[in-house]
């Protein structure tokens, strides 16, 4: 899976160029196809588009956005382009997405910058099983004496995520509606499958200004280029799921997801809190649907 990695550097540099990528569907090592095409909410996107909105560029995906809290007690320690979620609780924290490696002392120094203390972390999580999500899982691990819990549907590929000859151990393994308490603090894990065979969606309440909120941190739902009848079917349950989790604060595997840039403007300027967005709970998943459908018309069309 390092292939994603290089994936993404491609699309960056390639990324407004137009031109026949459909041929290359699925190719390792070739950026994604600039189509089809959809347009949601006015907006156009490609496959290739979408991915590179998702990792940016190489010095995107490893330099820390501005550590924040998000609402509650769940705070982004992530990078540009990929997210990292801290839960804290009076026993300790939960972190969901290691990302890279070579980003852990980046997350950790982002945790530090917050007040807390990384050594406190206890249990890690992730939303889905490739490298550019849950490579240094191990590392926490060994860092912190954290316990990794991972969706059984998951653990292959994540055993199979070695760096260098270290295998990735997972302490518990999670099935579809386990719940995960720390704290006071209770997340459930939804499989939400299709980009991977365990993708897990986490939902948990948390509390600000005397009122309770649903946060939903979802897996990513991009679709391959061409999805096998497996992946069909995956995805075809996934939307649905998707869809039927109360929502009140949308977040995701990459920050560009739930626009978090923009929302961390809004943010600084004061006033409610921006995170807290309903209306765009499905606007991510109305996309990479969208995007599905027609891959699979065109699929179905025989076009190359
Ligand atoms: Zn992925």
């Amino acid at each position: 899976m390092r292939h994603l990695c290089r994936l993404a550097v491609v699309a960056g540099l390639v990324g407004t160029t137009a031109g026949g990528g459909a041929r290359l569907a699925g190719a390792q090592g070739q950026p994604p196809p600039d189509r089809p095409a959809v347009t949601v909410r006015g907006q156009t996107y490609t496959p290739r588009s979408i991915l590179a909105r998702n990792m940016g560029t190489e010095a995107d995906q490893t330099t820390a956005f501005t550590p924040h809290r998000v609402i509650g007690n769940i705070y982004y320690v992530g990078t540009r382009t990929l997210s990292s979620f801290l839960v804290t609780t009076p026993e300790g924290h939960v972190l969901i997405n290691t990302t890279y490696e070579r980003n852990v002392p980046t997350i950790a120094k982002s945790v530090e910058q917050l007040g807390f203390t990384f050594a406190d972390v206890k249990i890690v999580l992730g939303t889905h099983a490739h490298r550019d999500h849950q490579e240094g899982d191990g590392l926490v691990r060994q860092m912190t004496g954290a316990r990794t819990m991972a969706m059984a549907q998951d653990v292959p590929a994540l055993r199979a995520m070695k760096v260098g000859d270290r295998e990735q151990t997972i302490d518990r393994m999670l099935q579809d509606g386990d719940t995960v308490t720390l704290g006071g603090t209770t997340l459930t894990a939804h499989l939400t499958a299709g980009h991977t065979r365990g993708c897990t969606t986490w939902t948990m309440r948390v509390q600000e200004g005397g009122r309770s909120y649903n946060v939903v941190i979802n897996c990513s739902l991009r679709a391959p280029a061409a999805p096998s009848p497996e992946v069909v079917a995956e995805f075809e349950r996934t939307f649905t799921v998707v869809r039927s989790l109360p929502c009140d604060v949308p977040l995701g595997d990459h920050p560009a997801q739930y626009n978090m840039q923009a929302k961390h403007e809004k943010l600084r300027s004061g006033g409610a809190n921006p995170f807290i967005d309903a209306a765009n709970c499905h606007l991510e998943t109305d996309i990479q649907e969208a995007m599905y459908r027609a891959t699979l018309e065109e699929q179905r069309g025989g076009r190359p």
